[in-house]
């Protein structure tokens, strides 16, 4: 089911009386509150149990909009957002005085993005202000990309869902903090820093530790609820088999050179070859592998260029702190 005009409208007008409005992005369904209404901004931590502390992003319909939410743009800001926006590109920049403490965690910086989906842009044109929207989904758990993932997941919770088809990239915005001369990258996402480097004209640092908060960068976050080990792509299969015969029930992401090795496994996710389409199924397969009663994931980690780079974070984060090969826990009782 996709959404209609008057789905638009109707979400516009929940947004206007402080509600909460699930809608797609081309990255995961975002979790939507009026950025300028504190209490609906508020609202947002409450529904997803995450702490007051971590940053939301201001989506916003357009790059011309930008100079309505920061305190200045630098040229670098500028070059990148007119480059890469629409696009799951976010710029963290000083706050501008109509940005509430509420939406930046306290923090004196805001981050903004215009998505790249026509109905997040459809929502954003008619509602007409600033949209902060984490991923529509629990502190910790796995981001939606389907609007049926949003509704087996916050359910009751919100107000309105405007249903849109499954997210093309699938991973959340690579975040890029521009408030001084120096580009650093916040978290990876779905613009490479190839692409970013092609446009800035010299290579990024792409650090572990951030000069801010950033959420999303726990040891443990975007994780399902079954245990996640990573190891090397060559020891996936024995990994996997060992652990069955301990009693897991084991899912595994089987990486492209063995896609067609035959393993003794609950359930098994051929892992794609091309990293965009392994990106856009990420979270529904670590989804559907909780959903076969899967208490044990074995995978191993993508090349970390290109799309790489975000998946590689995002299953680090999965796996919580990196276990050794030989760390597979003890089955349940
Ligand atoms: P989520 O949509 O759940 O992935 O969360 C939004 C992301 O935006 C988080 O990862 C935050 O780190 C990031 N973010 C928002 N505001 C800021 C900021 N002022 N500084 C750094 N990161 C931010
Ligand atoms: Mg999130």
């Amino acid at each position: 089911m996709t959404a209609t005009n008057s789905d638009i409208e109707k979400a516009a007008g929940v947004l206007r009386a402080g509600g909460l409005v699930v809608f797609p992005t081309e990255t995961v369904y975002g979790l939507g509150a009026n950025a300028e209404d504190r209490a609906a901004v508020s609202r947002i931590f409450e529904v997803k149990g995450r702490p007051p502390s971590h940053p939301l992003i201001v989506h916003i319909a357009g790059v011309e909009h930008l100079g309505d939410w920061v305190e200045n743009v630098p040229a670098t800001a500028r070059l990148l957002a007119e480059h890469f926006w629409p696009g799951p590109l976010t710029l963290v920049l000083r706050r501008g005085r109509r940005v509430p403490f509420e939406a930046t965690g306290g923090l004196e910086t805001v981050a903004v993005r215009v998505p790249d989906h026509p109905l997040a842009l459809a929502l954003l044109a008619t509602f007409g202000g600033g949209v902060t929207a984490p991923s529509a989904n629990r502190f910790g758990s796995v981001s939606p990309t389907t609007a049926d993932h949003v509704r087996a997941e916050l359910g009751d919770a919100v107000d309105f869902v405007l249903d849109g088809s499954p997210c093309q990239v699938g991973v959340e915005s690579t975040i890029v903090d521009v408030t001084s001369d120096v580009p650093a990258v916040l978290r990876p996402g779905g613009v490479t820093r190839e692409d970013l480097e092609a446009v800035l004209g010299y290579p990024l640092e792409v650090p572990s530790a951030s000069r801010v908060r950033v959420p999303g960068q726990h040891p443990s976050h975007y994780a399902p609820r079954a245990r996640v080990v990573l190891v090397d792509p060559e020891q996936v299969i024995a990994e996997a088999e060992l652990a069955r015969e301990r009693g897991h029930r084991v899912g595994v992401f089987l990486p492209p050179p063995f896609a067609d090795a035959p393993v003794k496994a609950h359930a098994v996710v051929a892992v794609p070859r091309s990293m965009a389409a392994y990106a856009r199924g990420l979270y529904g397969f670590l989804r559907e592998l909780d959903q076969r009663g899967c208490d044990l994931i074995i995978a191993s980690l993508p090349p970390e260029e290109g799309l790489g780079l975000a998946i590689a974070n995002r299953l680090r984060r999965a796996a919580g702190p990196r276990p050794s090969a030989s760390n597979i826990p003890a089955p349940r009782p």
